[in-house]
């Protein structure tokens, strides 16, 4: 508390006074590199979390930590338009964050930038954060190049939007959010990501997205020949809560539902994520509001389940302690880069392993001994 700044202090309070500006400066202050504001930003976020800590014991439920992903051009910012109205319909508060790891490359953004939700973004009782623009490269290269570069190169990246994105929930449960949502584009590596952060996982789907999956089962229902991608695809299906197939609306209404009926299936045949929940799969029409409420029964019943067998805070337990192992990998991979001992014993390991005189085990042995010396 004494080692808060006046400003930090101030910076509490709003975020306690449900003020969507204050919560905007202290997401960018705990986004920040810089050591002494990243001081402030732990005092920050130790002081907002007790006071979550607190509140908890006076609500019916503890914030809805919900995960969505979806290929770009699914609808996710055009479903969570409409959702989010519907909450805030319901006098409820929240926040939207995005885990958008092209963002660290281009500086600019695939999922774009906050304009993407106007109504969410003029409400106060809704916080949208606008993709993070730290660590940005700054590069300006087409998008496709751009999902290219990070998908080779950016676990380092994923991770450090991961930190700050867990940072960012316990703002805005102290910003008295309700709901958080946590967006993210649907390939691959920052799904995993997401909804290791979130209690709930929701997957977007296309209505016209049926037809891989069907040329995986044979006529006995068996599950077989995946495709890479079809691998990766069920690998997500696995770990979401809820399926949605969008834009069940127009000529795709027929397929849509369709596709509902076959992901359902398809679903029975994975492996079960929760012993108290059986995910579900809905179709609705984000852009016609449609089916949206259907949706929200699905999450409150999803909560009901979770919360009734202890599972969420079992689930919120096990998350925290990967977080923290998270944390404890980053920082201990930075201070053995750092390591005078380690840079000074680089450059001559690696010339024996370029010359084949030692082996990649043995110079990680030898790196390893002069770090804990
Ligand atoms: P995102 O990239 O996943 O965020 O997708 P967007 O929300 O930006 O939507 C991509 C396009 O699909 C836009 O042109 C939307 O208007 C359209 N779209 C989104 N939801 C629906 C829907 O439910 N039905 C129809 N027909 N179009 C939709």
């Amino acid at each position: 508390e004494s080692a808060m700044t006046a400003r930090t202090r101030r910076l509490r309070d709003g975020v306690l006074n449900h003020q969507r500006s204050a919560l905007a400066q202290a997401v960018t202050l705990v986004e920040s590199t810089h050591p002494a504001r990243r001081a402030q930003a732990q005092l920050l976020l130790t002081s907002l979390q007790r006071h979550v800590r607190a509140k908890e014991g006076q609500r019916a439920r503890p914030t809805m930590r919900l995960g969505i992903s979806g290929s770009p051009g699914v609808g996710k910012s055009t479903f969570i338009e409409a959702f989010g109205q519907h909450l805030l319909g319901s006098g409820l508060r929240l926040g939207v964050l995005t885990v958008d790891p092209s963002s660290t490359i281009t500086g600019g953004s695939i999922l774009g930038d906050k304009t993407r939700m106007p109504v969410l973004s003029a409400h106060p009782d809704a916080y949208v954060r606008p993709s993070p623009s730290s660590g940005s490269l700054g590069l300006s290269l087409p998008s496709s190049l751009a999902y290219l570069l990070w998908y080779r190169c950016s676990f380092r990246m994923i991770q450090l939007l991961a930190r700050n994105t867990t940072d960012a929930i316990v703002l805005c449960e102290a910003f008295g959010a309700d709901v958080v949502l946590v967006e993210t584009v649907g390939v691959g590596q920052s799904e995993v990501a997401v909804a290791d952060m979130v209690d709930m996982f929701i997957l977007l789907l296309p209505p016209a997205g049926g037809d891989e999956l069907q040329a995986a089962f044979d006529q006995n229902g068996v599950l077989h020949m995946l495709s890479n991608r079809q691998g990766i695809k069920r690998g997500i299906m696995e770990v979401s809560d809820l399926i949605i197939i969008n834009k069940a609306d127009g000529d795709l209404t027929q397929a849509a539902h369709r596709a509902r009926v076959e992901h359902q299936n398809a679903l029975h045949l994975m492996r079960r994520k929760s012993r108290n929940w059986d995910p579900e799969v809905v179709a609705t029409s984000a852009l016609e509001h449609r089916g949206i409420s259907e949706v929200k029964d699905v999450i409150d019943s999803f909560y009901d389940a979770m919360m009734a067998s202890g599972e969420l805070m079992e689930r919120r337990s096990n998350q925290y302690e990967r977080w923290m192992w998270r944390h404890v990998q980053d920082d201990l991979m930075q201070r053995f880069h750092q390591h005078d001992g380690v840079k000074a014993l680089l450059p001559e390991i690696t010339r024996q392993m370029r010359e084949r005189t030692m082996t990649p085990g043995v110079a990680a042995e030898h790196l390893i001994a002069t770090f804990t010396a």
